[in-house]
């Protein structure tokens, strides 16, 4: 019998962060790539920079990709995508996801600068009820539920054995849209036998499992009984269920909902019509409208959860926002959790709306909120449903798969069959047997301006922030061949007030500056570009640790070593 061919598979994101999710499967010259997302960087730098997957492996090996399977449409499994086909032009790559999914993408794609006219003709729909072959990859999908309709998870089956990606996914028994998980399909391929589990581990961290989305809808209605004045809700645009939620509670109360941010504009009218949100008769009306209503009736759907700058939300809290100024005894609920690295802008949104009188209520505290991910006892129920020969947590920080490896072990699977990848690992499977056979380096992209990638829209950006938080210039001249400053950094303010502590604060921001670029010399690191952006990056740290303001930063630096 002919020997079988092993079956590659390679992380080029997704693992050490929740965001970037990118999953290739190689197979006898064939590839499939699951998931395209972007990341957002530790802590907004001045409000327009992500990060996306680095697709070199995939650029290399252009001529075997034969398809895109995209879980759900979240931003980090979706985001990368127009720069992906920038990046493989010429070659199309199909790309198969679910109604709703391919809804977002198609509209991602539209708005795309990198947009060619034939685009839209690479989607392809998947029914969940149907099998997909591609390649040597035979595909089924099961529903799962998350914080957002339409999320599959894949069960792939080779010759070598069979494969399962969870997805985002939790456990909801009565979810808002009825579709509960497709338990029968994974107990099922658990029946006929999982080499491998690739698991979300997001939430592996918390107990118990995930309180159910009809919960917060109570909530909700009993929030927006109390409320005397305004409501403004503010949640991903993406989280349909959740703005179903606001719009029934709304409708029942007989308010009037005006929803306002871009992006929520456009998500809301996309699921609207493709049929997951149904927009309650009487109960929307345009923000132009709400002074014709009594204060009480109105409720504010809005973006800007994550304290995101140039959110409506975060708008509203600077008293910028040109319609709707925060008034004594409005109400606001922050319905989302934060996601790492957006704590403190969330805090100093939720404290400029408090001191402008506003009632805030967040985060599951106050029962406004529940995750989309699988807690403990839904990722054992997982494992246990599956039951597969190796188990790799996937999608999560380093601390979260190391606690889904240890609820893994928890209910016995041995530590040989666990798989902790990193970034650019390469894992080879064969029958019965799973290791990391390599790894690919792998740089970190970050792209300037927002998913439109629209040059307009960066300009634009970038003057508010200019306008609003100044500029500091940090030229440093270094001679990297003998790995020495040569000249400590000179440093420049413009439009930042100046406070007495300023030269004190400069001093040490010098030294800061010298002790960031020895310590990229000790890790041998010599690239002006990556120089650069680990100056700004410590120095934007330190800065905003000390007065609480973030002005753009620029970094330039001089090599003699180089000259
Ligand atoms: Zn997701
Ligand atoms: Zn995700």
């Amino acid at each position: 019998m002919a020997k079988k061919s092993s079956l590659k598979i390679i992380f080029l994101g997704g693992l050490n962060e929740v965001g970037r999710n990118i999953m290739v499967l190689e197979k006898d010259n064939n590839i499939v790539v699951v998931d395209c997302g972007i990341m957002f960087p530790d802590d907004y730098l001045p409000g327009i920079d992500f990060l996306i997957p680095d697709f070199l492996y995939l650029k290399k090996n252009v001529d075997k990709i034969r398809a895109l399977i995209i879980t759900h449409g979240h931003e980090d499994h979706i985001g990368a995508i127009p720069f992906l086909f920038r990046d493989l032009k010429p070659a199309k790559i199909p790309i198969y996801a679910t109604r709703l999914t391919l809804g977002l993408i198609k509209s991602k794609l539209s708005s795309s600068y990198f947009q060619e006219s034939d685009d839209n003709s690479l989607l392809n729909e998947i029914d969940p009820s149907k099998k997909l072959h591609i390649g040597p990859f035979d595909m089924e999908f099961f529903r799962v539920n998350h914080s957002i309709p339409d999320g599959v998870g894949i069960i792939f089956r080779t010759d070598i054995g069979n494969i399962v990606h969870s997805g985002d996914f939790k456990f909801d028994q009565y979810p808002i849209d009825g579709k509960v998980t497709e338990y029968a399909k994974i107990s099922n391929i658990g029946q006929e036998g999982v080499l491998a589990l690739f698991c979300d581990s997001t939430n592996a961290e918390e107990k118990g499992f995930t309180v159910p989305e009809r919960d917060v809808g109570k909530t909700l209605y009993e929030k927006f009984e109390q409320a005397q004045k305004r409501i403004i809700v503010a949640t991903f645009s993406s989280h349909i269920h959740r703005i179903q939620q606001v719009l029934d509670a709304a409708k029942k109360l007989d308010k009037k909902v005006a929803a306002s941010g871009r992006t929520m504009l456009k998500t809301i009218k996309i699921a609207s019509e493709l049929g997951y949100l149904k927009i309650p008769d009487d109960t929307v009306i345009p923000i132009t409208k709400i002074d014709d209503f009594p204060l009480n009736k109105i409720v504010m759907l809005s973006t800007g959860s994550q304290g995101e700058p140039l959110s409506t939300l975060r708008k509203m809290a600077l008293a910028e926002h040109p319609r709707v100024k925060i008034m004594k005894g409005d109400m606001v609920i922050i319905s989302s959790s934060p996601i790492p690295g957006n704590e403190n802008a969330i805090s100093s949104t939720i404290n400029m709306l408090l001191k402008q009188g506003a009632d805030v209520f967040y985060e599951s505290i106050a029962g406004v909120h529940v995750s989309g991910h699988a807690q403990q006892e839904e990722i054992k129920m997982m494992i246990n449903l599956v039951k597969p020969y190796y188990f790799i947590p996937v999608h999560g920080e380093y601390k979260h798969r190391i606690q889904c490896a240890k609820l893994a072990q928890s209910i016995g699977m041995t530590n040989e069959k666990i798989i902790i990848a990193q970034n650019g690992d390469v894992l080879k499977m064969n029958d019965n047997l799973c290791r990391i056979s390599g790894n690919i380096t792998l740089q970190n992209i970050y792209i300037d301006g927002y998913g439109s990638g629209n040059t307009e829209d960066i300009v634009l950006k970038d003057r508010k922030i200019l306008s609003r938080n100044g500029i500091i210039m940090i030229n440093t001249i270094i001679d990297s061949k003998k790995s020495e400053v040569i000249k400590e950094a000179d440093l420049t303010l413009k439009g930042i007030i100046y406070m007495e502590e300023f030269e004190q604060i400069m001093n040490e921001g010098r030294e800061i500056i010298s002790d960031a670029v020895k310590k990229c010399f000790d890790n041998n690191m010599t690239n002006t570009q990556l120089i650069e952006n680990n100056i700004k990056e410590t120095f934007e740290k330190f800065f905003s640790k000390k007065i609480n303001a973030r002005p753009v930063i620029v970094s330039r630096v001089i090599d003699l070593g180089k000259i």
